[in-house]
C-alpha cells in the first residue's frame, strides 16, 4: 500500500475510533442515568404502595374515615410513577416485567377501591377482613416480588449492555492503537524517502560537478589544441612551401614594418634582391626536380648565412630571393651579399650550363637609404631589383650596390 493512502487511512480509523468513543461514553452516560431513575422509579412504586396500604390499614383499625383526597394523591402518584417507569424501560426489553407490575398494582387496587367502598358506608369489620385477608397479602407480596425481579431484570441488561460497550471500547482502542503504528510506519516511510531524495540529489550535485570538471578539462584541452594549430596555421601562412622560408606574403609585412620603423627612428634600412643565374638552363639540363633540391640548399645556404637579429630571408617568387638588412648601410650591405654570393659558389652545386663558374651562383642587387617622408618603401625594392639586373649584365655571379 502506497503510504500517502496508509495516512488517509490512519486518520479516518483515528477519527472513526474517536467517534465510536465519544458515542459509547456518551450511549452509557444514558443508560446509567436511565437505569438509576427506573430504579429510583421501581422503589418509589413500592414505598407509595405500602404507603397506601398503610393508610387504609391504620383507617381501618381507628375506625375513621380515611381522607379519600390524601389517598387519591398518592395514589396518583403511584400511577404517574408507573407511566414513567414504563416508558423509560420500553426499549430495554422490560415490558414484560412493567406489564406484570401493572396487572399486580391493579388488582391491588381494585381489593383496595372495595375496602375503601366499605369504609365509607363504615362497615369496618368487613373492611379489615377483606384487608387482612390472605389473598390480599399474598398479591402484595407478589407485586413486591415483581418489582424485585424488574430491578434485577434492569441490573441484568445493564450489565450485559455495558459488557457490549467495553467491547466497543476495547475494539475502538485496538484499531486506535492501529491507526497511530500506522501512522509511524507512514511517518518512518516519509522520513526514509525523504533521505533517499536527499541523497540522490547529493549523487546528482556530484555527478554534475563531475561532469562539468570533465568539460572543464576537455574544452582547456581544446581551447590549448585550437591555440597550437592556429599558430601552426598562422606560422604555414607565412612559410614558402618549398624552401621553408618565409613567403612573399610574410615579407611584405615585415618590409612595411621595417619600413615604417627605420622611418620613425630615422635608421639606414637595406634589401638584396637576389636571382640565381641560368635557372631556366639548369632545369631544362638536370630536371624540374632537381631545379627544386637545388632552390632547397640554396635556401639553406642563406639563412645559415644571414645571422644577424632583425634580417630576414624571404622568398620572392620563382627563383628569386629577398634579404632585409635592418640598420645597415650601402656598404656593409654589400660587404654582407658578397659573403652571400660567395658561400653560394662555394656550395659547388655543378652547373654544367653556367657559363659563368661551372657551378650555381647568383646575382645580387642591393640598394640602401634612410627612408624619408613621403617616400615608398616598393621604390627601394625597385632599385635593388634594378641592382640585381645590373649585376646580369655585368656577367652575373655578382653583386651590384644601387
Ligand atoms: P638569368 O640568369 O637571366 O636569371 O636566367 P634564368 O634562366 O634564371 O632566367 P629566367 O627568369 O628566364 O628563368 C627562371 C627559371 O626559374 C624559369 C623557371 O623554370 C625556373 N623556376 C622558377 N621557379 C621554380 C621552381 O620553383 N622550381 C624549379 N625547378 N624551377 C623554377
Ligand atoms: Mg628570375
Ligand atoms: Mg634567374
Amino acid at each position: 500500500m502506497r503510504s500517502t493512502t496508509s495516512m488517509y487511512v490512519a486518520v479516518a480509523t483515528l477519527v472513526l475510533t474517536m467517534g465510536v468513543g465519544s458515542y459509547v461514553d456518551i450511549q452509557d452516560d444514558v443508560l446509567h442515568a436511565r437505569h438509576l431513575e427506573i430504579s429510583t422509579g421501581l422503589e418509589r412504586m413500592v414505598r407509595l404502595n405500602q404507603e397506601l396500604t398503610s393508610m387504609l390499614m391504620i383507617s381501618v383499625l381507628e375506625q375513621n374515615t380515611l381522607r379519600t383526597a390524601s389517598y387519591d394523591t398518592v395514589n396518583a402518584d403511584l400511577e404517574a410513577t408507573l407511566k414513567t417507569v414504563g416508558g423509560l424501560t420500553q426499549s430495554q426489553n422490560l415490558s414484560e416485567e412493567v406489564s406484570a407490575l401493572s396487572e399486580d398494582h391493579r388488582k391491588l387496587h381494585v381489593t383496595e377501591e372495595a375496602v375503601l367502598k366499605l369504609m365509607r358506608q363504615e362497615h369496618w369489620r368487613e373492611a379489615r377482613d377483606m384487608l387482612f385477608d390472605d389473598s390480599y397479602v399474598l398479591a402484595k407480596k407478589i407485586y413486591e416480588i415483581n418489582t424485585e425481579t424488574a430491578v434485577g431484570a434492569l441490573t441484568g441488561d445493564l450489565a450485559h449492555t455495558d459488557e457490549y460497550f467495553d467491547g466497543l471500547r476495547l475494539v475502538a482502542q485496538a484499531m486506535r492503537i492501529a491507526a497511530l503504528m500506522l501512522l509511524l510506519w507512514v511517518g518512518a516511510m516519509f522520513s526514509r524517502r525523504l533521505r533517499q531524495d536527499v541523497a540522490e540529489q547529493a549523487r546528482l550535485r556530484e555527478a554534475i560537478a563531475a561532469s562539468n570538471l570533465v568539460l572543464e578539462d576537455s574544452v582547456l584541452k581544446r581551447t590549448v589544441e585550437l591555440e597550437a594549430a592556429n599558430r601552426q596555421l598562422q606560422a604555414l601562412s607565412a612559410t614558402d612551401g618549398l624552401t621553408g622560408l618565409a613567403n612573399r606574403r610574410k615579407f611584405d609585412q615585415e618590409w612595411e614594418a621595417e619600413w615604417q620603423r627605420a622611418s620613425r627612428q630615422g635608421l639606414p634600412l637595406a634589401i638584396a634582391m637576389l636571382d640565381v643565374d641560368q635557372f631556366k638552363a639548369y632545369n631544362d639540363h638536370y630536371g624540374h626536380q632537381a631545379g627544386d633540391v637545388c632552390l632547397k640548399m640554396l635556401a639553406q645556404t642563406l639563412s645559415n648565412t644571414v645571422q644577424r637579429s632583425g634580417e630576414l630571408v624571404a622568398r620572392y617568387g620563382g627563383e628569386e630571393f629577398v634579404v632585409i638588412l635592418p640598420g645597415q648601410g650601402g656598404p656593409e650591405a654589400y660587404a654582407a651579399m658578397e659573403r652571400i654570393r660567395a658561400a653560394v659558389q662555394a656550395l659547388g652545386l655543378p652547373h654544367a650550363k653556367a657559363k659563368v663558374a661551372g657551378v650555381v651562383t647568383i646575382s645580387i642587387g642591393v640598394a640602401s637609404c634612410v627612408p624619408q617622408q613621403g617616400q615608398s618603401s616598393a621604390s627601394l625594392v625597385q632599385a635593388a631589383d634594378a641592382a640585381m639586373y645590373q649585376a646580369k649584365n655585368q656577367g652575373r655571379n655578382k653583386v651590384v650596390l644601387a
